[in-house]
C-alpha cells in the first residue's frame, strides 16, 4: 500500500509547544478535507511524531495517549482512518529516567518510518511524508520514502530546509488543492 506519513505538530494540529490538552489542541485549516482527497486518491495514513515532552517530563505518556484518542476519534467521524501513530518518547540529552535515550527513533533517524513500512507492506517509493520541520524530511530521505514534502504551517522555515524538501507548500490544503484533488 502507499501512505502519506504525516507529522503531527505543525502538520495535523496546529504547532504549540509541547502540546498535549486537548482544549489546546486545534486542527491546522483544511486538514480534514485534504485528508479526505488524499484518501480518495488512495493513500492511507500514518502518524509519525516526536514527543520528547514525554520524556523531558512535560506530559505523561498516558496524557498523550488521551489527546491521540481525543483527534483520532474526531478524525474517524470524518471517515478518515489512521493505520498507526508512531511516537518517540526519548531524548538523548533531556531525558528523564528511561526516556534519556539515543534511539534510533527519533525524527530525523528514519526508525518509526521503517517499523510501519514492516508493519504494513507499504511501498516507499509510492508514498508521501509530509512535515513543518527539516527532522521529518531527513527522517524520510533516509526510509526512502518517494516524496518528501515540508509545509509551512508549523515551525518557521529557513532558506537552508527549502531546499532539502522536494517541494514546500503552505499547508496539506495547499497541496491537494494544487495537485486538483
Ligand atoms: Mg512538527
Ligand atoms: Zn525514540
Amino acid at each position: 500500500m502507499k501512505v502519506v506519513f504525516l507529522d503531527r505538530d505543525g502538520v495535523i494540529n496546529v504547532e504549540k509547544n509541547y502540546l498535549y490538552k486537548i482544549e489546546d489542541f486545534e486542527f491546522v485549516d483544511g486538514v480534514i478535507p485534504a485528508l479526505k482527497s488524499l484518501k480518495s486518491e488512495g493513500f492511507s495514513f500514518v502518524v509519525i511524531t516526536n514527543q520528547a515532552g514525554i520524556g523531558r517530563g512535560y506530559y505523561t505518556e498516558e496524557q498523550y495517549h488521551t489527546l491521540t484518542r481525543y483527534y483520532l476519534d474526531i478524525l474517524q467521524r470524518e471517515g478518515i482512518e489512521v493505520l498507526k501513530v508512531y511516537f518517540c518518547p526519548h531524548h538523548p540529552l533531556k531525558g528523564v529516567g528511561k526516556y534519556l535515550m539515543d534511539c534510533s527513533c527519533r525524527k530525523p533517524n528514519p526508525g518509526m518510518l521503517l517499523e510501519a513500512q514492516v508493519a504494513f507492506n507499504i511501498n516507499m517509493s509510492e508514498s508521501i511524508m509530509f512535515g513543518d520541520k527539516i527532522s521529518d524530511i531527513l527522517a524520510a530521505k533516509a526510509a526512502n520514502v518517494g516524496r518528501s514534502i515540508l509545509l509551512r504551517s508549523g515551525h518557521p522555515l529557513c532558506e537552508d530546509d527549502l531546499v532539502v524538501a522536494d517541494a514546500v507548500y503552505d499547508s496539506l490544503i495547499d497541496y491537494t488543492t494544487k495537485h486538483g484533488y
